[in-house]
């Protein structure tokens, strides 16, 4: 009798209980080899991009690569047609990616969008100075960063200068071997006392976020700056840049050196800017992968999710209205964009907070995305009463647990924390201002907007299979 009970009991756990599947154990040694070959093809992208424009032009090549077309020189619809890849840039910072569905644009499009930027230290217009005879640049961070995890670790230097006459040079300093690296200093805790008194998010300040970046002064008698000169000298020779130049630059101090597996299993990515890049790399290498689609797809790669969505490379400017209007007037297609965006459905790509152990007390563990667990949708995001949040329709949510289960793609719902203990936002805000259907969909990470932030490389195979799925779903 207490046999009979036992196996009835577990029979009804089957059937009524949800219970979360770890891909590890769910996938099979064939798709294993996949996902370690993906997480390899991940790592090497993220080197190649480590800002948004290093993203964008990596982006680009990699489609041109896949035969897709620039849509400024597309005309009339001659040469697109259902399977046609585009691509439009926009201010070398953002990007939107599509390929040409075989029904009419008035059934609208998929989006998959996704963020370019990452937290960092952004170079001030005048950054160089000189003090007790060492050089350093003065930064003004750029997104939600724990400042004092970006001192004593080393930095490299990438970005732009555009001079007077509008030629642009590229800077990458710090990553190849022999590069020499920066860094901000910290205070040896022999002498922290006052400033272990600090604050955790005043242990360093704004204004003490100095990068070191020579100490070899001029020699002579004169100008009494030589070693700010010095520098000046070789920025001088290697770039041919005087210092009114920086202020027409944008340059980026971060986290120096390549990705690299985590774990004695290698199952884990650790890396910089991986909030949102991982994303960015799954729906870039999914609208690569995807036949001829049925509803037109549009991969949209923005910038500045990190400060607001603010700015014109932002989700909040015209950038996916602009093109889509350009895609209606090539193929000659005359409908409302009203009646375009309402009939689209969209996944805002970004990642989410994965359970810590050892930070488990902020996340209600019921709701919480676990490392390894599938891709992660997020219901909605904000903060306390859910202001500011997107949060998605259940319709839409069961339309894509449908998909995502029939196409036997591990998934997950998770939150931002538990319930008034911070809070966050993302790009899906915005494209839901569109009318159109959205809910966040990405991967978990741990050490979010830390220097290093870790991945799950089977999480990432799940993604790029959902993104793929929810392309190529009618
Ligand atoms: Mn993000
Ligand atoms: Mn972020």
């Amino acid at each position: 009798m207490d046999n009979v009970e036992k196996e009835k009991l577990e029979e009804l756990a089957e059937n009524l209980v949800y219970r979360g599947e770890n891909v590890w154990e769910k996938v099979s040694e064939e798709e294993k080899e996949k996902i370690f070959a993906l997480g390899e093809e991940y790592k090497s992208f993220l080197d190649k991009s480590k800002t948004e424009r290093e993203a964008v032009q990596e982006i680009v090549r990699a489609a041109k690569e896949k035969g897709f077309l620039d849509l400024k020189e597309l005309k009339d619809g001659k040469q697109i047609k259902p399977g046609t890849g585009f691509y439009a840039v926009y201010r070398d910072k953002a990007v939107v990616l599509g390929v040409v569905g075989s029904a009419e644009l008035s059934r609208g499009i998929r989006l998959i969008g996704s963020h370019l930027d990452a937290p960092r230290l952004d170079l001030k217009p005048q950054p160089l100075y000189e003090k007790h005879d060492l050089a350093l640049f003065k930064t003004h961070y750029y997104g939600g960063i724990k400042k004092y995890q970006w001192t004593a670790i080393p930095l490299a230097l990438h970005g732009i200068v555009v001079l007077q006459d509008g030629r642009k040079i590229e800077v990458v300093m710090g990553e190849k071997e022999d590069d020499p690296v920066f860094t901000i200093t910290d205070l040896l805790p022999h002498l922290a006392a006052e400033q272990y008194r600090r604050r955790l998010s005043e242990a360093i300040k704004g204004e003490e976020l100095n990068v070191l970046v020579g100490s070899i002064p001029l020699k002579g008698e004169g100008y009494k700056e030589k070693v700010k000169l010095a520098v000046l000298e070789r920025l001088n020779s290697a770039y041919g840049i005087i210092e009114e130049d920086l202020m027409s630059a944008e340059l980026e101090m971060v986290p120096a050196g390549n990705a690299r597996d985590i774990g004695f299993d290698r199952s884990l990515v650790g890396a910089y800017g991986q909030d949102d890049r991982i994303c960015v790399f799954a729906s870039l290498k999914a609208v690569l992968d995807i036949e001829t689609p049925e509803i037109t797809a549009i991969a949209l790669f923005v910038d500045k999710e990190e400060i607001g969505s603010v700015g014109n490379t932002g989700m909040q400017s015209k950038i996916l209205e602009e093109t889509l209007y350009e895609l209606m007037k090539i193929t000659g297609q005359e409908v409302s964009l009203y009646k375009l965006l309402s009939s689209s459905k969209a996944l805002s790509a970004d990642v989410n907070a994965a359970i810590d152990p050892t930070w488990e007390d902020v996340m209600d563990k019921l709701n919480a995305a676990k490392l390894g667990f599938g891709v992660c949708l997020t219901k909605y995001t904000g903060a306390r009463g859910k202001v500011d949040a997107s949060d998605a329709n259940a319709e839409y949510i069961a339309e894509l647990r449908n998909l995502f289960n029939r196409e036997g793609i591990l998934w997950q719902m998770g939150e931002l924390g538990k319930v008034d203990q911070g809070g966050g936002g993302t790009i899906a805000k915005y494209i839901a201002n569109l009318n159109i259907d959205v809910i966040d969909c990405g991967m978990p990470l741990l050490s979010m907007h830390a220097p290093f932030e870790v991945s799950s490389k089977g999480d990432l195979y799940m993604g790029y299979k959902a993104y793929k799925a929810f392309w190529m779903d009618s």
